[in-house]
């Protein structure tokens, strides 16, 4: 197939073009953000969207499916391998989704669900009372310590003692510490159990952050975040989740399919074998390492320059910085970092006095930088340049140091550069 056809489309293809061009440029470090690699981009382009697949391999309501249930086997199998569970399904279309069926799956309407509150790290799907989560589910939630901002196993006890949840979540989008999978599962009596690793999947799978397999009965991802492939997500049933229900992998594939979705991506499916394929080899484990040391830098480097970490520091591929000190907003901090060429995000910080349109702190991260070949030495440029825009506060500022990250960014071509 000739791949300049989108060319003939010249208002789309300029706009794609101008996006390249922002990207070569700028320095992506939003922490759910990463490049994928050629194969994953080729995967996600094939004639596997054009098929209808509904249902699961060998068990399929059109016809015609016979290499198409050899591809969603292939993802389910290395799936398999990679997170080490007995049970995936492949096909939610995303992260929100993957969780949703979840609670389709272990719950009724109106049964009580507990998550990590969103204002302290946790995620909408968690029970957040504008998402589906907490509009169909009574929700509770537990936080972090006002103190040392780490959560507090002992307070997760007290609450589920007291409120008998039927899942309880594990998992987030900005807590920069590693979670004690073994801690919660002490702790969870009744509940299934979910840890919902979207952000740090990519870690676990290159064996630098602890696997929760062993202890919790339930996993959700995204693929697209540290897993570094394509847009989508996936559901694991564990040993332990099959012996607390042997029914749950079924329930699983029923909630999805057909509880919530219908036909299955299979071009995205396709490209999220890819994607597993590359988790399995060496060269990912050395990526996975590298996020996690890059961040450590950029933390340490930050924090030389009076910047305030949450909790002290990170563990894993992301800072959530508290601003305060800095007497600088998070609205303001991510529009003079994006004319920086520094891509980041407003984030509330715990216990934020600030409203969520503009935050107290700003959440950054290594994933993308770091499969963009980056180490050491381009961290210390990179939070000199931080420090210097947040402390000018202008935009003189911010262009200079916009030309500056331009030259950097420019001696490392994205994966997809060709
Ligand atoms: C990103 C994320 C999700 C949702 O993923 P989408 O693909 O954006 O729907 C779910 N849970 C956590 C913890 C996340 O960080």
């Amino acid at each position: 197939m000739k791949r300049n056809n989108l060319k003939k489309d010249s208002e789309l293809f300029k706009i794609i073009q101008n996006e390249r061009k922002r990207r070569k440029e700028t320095l992506e470090m939003i922490p759910s953000e990463n490049h994928t690699s050629p194969a994953v981009l080729e995967a996600m382009s094939t004639i596997l969207t054009d098929k209808y697949a509904e249902g699961y391999p060998g068990k399929r309501y059109y016809g015609g499916n016979e290499y198409i249930d050899e591809v969603e086997n292939l993802a389910i199998k290395r799936a398999k391998e990679i997170f080490k569970t007995p049970f995936v399904n492949v096909q939610p279309y995303s992260g929100s989704p993957a969780n949703m069926a979840v609670y389709f799956a272990c719950m009724n309407p109106g049964q009580k669900v507990l998550g990590m509150n969103l204002k302290d790290g946790g995620h909408l799907t968690h029970g957040w009372p504008v998402s589906f989560s907490g509009t169909y589910y009574e929700s509770i939630f537990y936080g972090v310590d006002k103190k040392n901002q780490l959560i507090d196993l002992s307070e997760v006890e007290k609450i589920v003692k007291k409120e008998k949840p039927k899942l309880i979540w594990v998992g987030g989008s900005a807590y920069p510490r590693e979670f004690d999978w073994k801690g919660f599962s002490k702790i969870t009596g009744e509940a299934f159990l979910a840890a919902d690793i979207a952000h740090i999947a990519g870690l676990i799978v290159a064996g630098v952050h602890s696997d929760p397999a062993p202890y919790v009965d339930i996993i959700t991802t995204t693929t697209h975040k540290t897993l570094r492939g394509p847009r989508g997500g996936m559901i694991m049933v564990t040993e332990k989740g099959l012996e607390k229900d042997p029914d749950l992998g079924r329930k699983i594939n029923k909630a999805v399919f057909p509880g919530l979705q219908g036909g299955p991506h299979e071009h995205q499916i396709a490209a999220k074998a890819v994607c597993f394929e590359e988790a399995a080899k060496a060269g990912f484990k050395e990526y996975g390492k590298k996020v996690v040391e890059n961040n450590k830098i950029l933390a340490q480097e930050l924090t030389k320059k009076n910047f305030e970490l949450v909790t002290g520091g990170s563990d894993n591929h992301l800072c959530l910085i508290d601003l305060r000190n800095k007497n600088i907003g998070g609205e303001k901090a991510e529009a003079l970092l994006e004319m920086a060429g520094i891509t980041i995000n407003k984030n509330a910080i715990p216990d934020d006095p600030a409203p969520p349109a503009d935050p107290s702190g700003i959440r950054i991260g290594t994933p993308a930088i770091t499969s963009r070949g980056m180490g050491a030495d381009e961290m210390i440029e990179i939070a000199d340049l931080i420090d210097w825009v947040i402390t000018e506060k202008d935009e003189k500022a911010a262009e200079e140091a916009g030309s500056k990250i331009k030259k950097l960014a420019e001696k490392f071509p994205l994966p997809y550069d060709f």
